[in-house]
């Protein structure tokens, strides 16, 4: 996939001095009246995209699964009476057909879509010829390919137009996310392709609304490209996803309070001060490489004796020792106990390697 920066429909809306774009609407279409009100709310505050869901894919049957091709008509009413671009959810080759026929603007993919490639396959092949953008939300697993492979099958499918969506993973863990972020994810899809635009779904990685504003804060300080936010008029009555949605108000203080900054430094005196500053980060990494590799020198020996002595290698006394001492010495480093427990998760499990492979004769 090669994406082109000048002509991308997206990379027009953030324009030469980054703006984010702003995608919002209620999570489903359910009266003319709600879906004209919200607009007419957000086109106040110069949302670029107006979303709303048409056909819900419910985890449950007998829930509201949306309202169907009359919703479209309602799109269709603020496309040409609010002039703002509308844009739905579609999952099968008939949703794009009947979006198309309406000339939605936006369309995207959802998360429990995208983890079939024989459903994406089958909508790429409906956009064939087709010139509208197209957004792609990632699988609700953590799967990384799974979620480029759609993105590939829409792109192959003559659509250069294509953004991704972060709207986080499920997780049967208990967790403050609706979604867990796994924020190395979408980091590692911007780095394998550079140019392609990045949007955060803050609303169903939250499920919550106190969390909207700092998962938006968050991605825009990582260089996403856009946010898209569920917003409802009445949201503690909305037929789908009632926790998370804010009103047209609730939506505007949060980006009120959103920090737009810079993507980069615009003063040769700051620059050479960062620069300084990565300088020093370069040696304090360099330090703590080789005392990593003292550490592991160690636990070679420790090996070796053990093996000589015909001893285990975990010593759960030393081990719980280790995850009591090393948090205990970080706060007393102003550090953060939790992160220098999660490395000693991994040195231990590292130095357990190592002192395997010496114990079953490898080396
Ligand atoms: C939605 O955007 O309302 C939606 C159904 O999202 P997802 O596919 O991320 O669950
Ligand atoms: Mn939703």
């Amino acid at each position: 996939m090669e994406f082109k920066e000048e002509d991308n429909f997206f990379r027009q809306l953030t324009g030469a001095n980054y703006r984010p774009i702003m995608i919002a609407g209620p999570c489903s279409a359910e009266s003319e009246e709600q879906v004209m009100q919200t607009a007419l709310a957000l086109r106040e505050q110069q949302v670029d995209i107006f979303r709303a869901g048409i056909w819900k894919p419910r985890s449950r049957p007998n829930t509201f699964e949306g309202i169907g091709l009359q919703g479209l008509q309602w799109l269709g009413r603020v496309k040409r009476e609010l002039g703002m671009r509308v844009s739905t959810e579609v999952a099968t080759a008939r949703h794009v057909e009947e979006a198309l026929k309406q000339e939605i603007d936006v369309l995207w993919i959802g998360a429990r879509t995208t983890v079939n490639p024989f459903a994406v396959q089958e909508i790429a092949d409906a956009l064939q010829g087709a010139k509208v953008p197209v957004m792609v939300k990632n699988p609700v697993n953590p799967d990384l390919a799974l979620w480029i492979g759609a993105l590939e099958r829409v792109y192959n499918a003559g659509i250069t137009d294509v953004a991704a969506i972060h709207r986080g993973f499920s997780s049967y863990e208990k967790s403050k996310y609706r979604n867990v972020p796994f924020w190395q994810i979408p980091i590692e899809l911007k780095s394998k392709f550079r140019s392609l635009p990045l949007i955060v779904d803050p609303s169903h990685i939250a499920g919550n609304r106190e969390l909207l504003l700092p998962v938006a804060q968050k991605a825009l300080d990582l260089g996403y490209d856009g946010i898209m936010l569920e917003s409802h008029p009445d949201p503690a009555n909305a037929l789908s996803d009632p926790d998370q949605q804010v009103t047209p108000a609730g939506l505007a203080a949060i980006l009120d309070k959103l920090q737009v900054r810079k993507t980069t430094y615009d003063d040769q005196e700051l620059i050479n001060r960062a620069e300084k500053l990565r300088l020093q980060i370069d040696e304090a990494d360099q330090q703590i490489l080789r005392a990593l590799a003292r550490r592991m020198e160690l636990v070679e020996q420790i090996g070796h004796y053990k093996k000589q002595n015909n001893v285990q290698v975990l010593q759960i006394s030393r081990w719980k020792e280790i995850f009591r001492s090393r948090p205990e010495w970080a706060t007393e480093l102003s550090m953060n106990p939790d992160f220098v427990a999660e490395l000693y998760r991994l040195i231990h499990t590292e130095s357990i390697r190592i002192q395997t492979r010496i114990l079953n004769g490898d080396s």
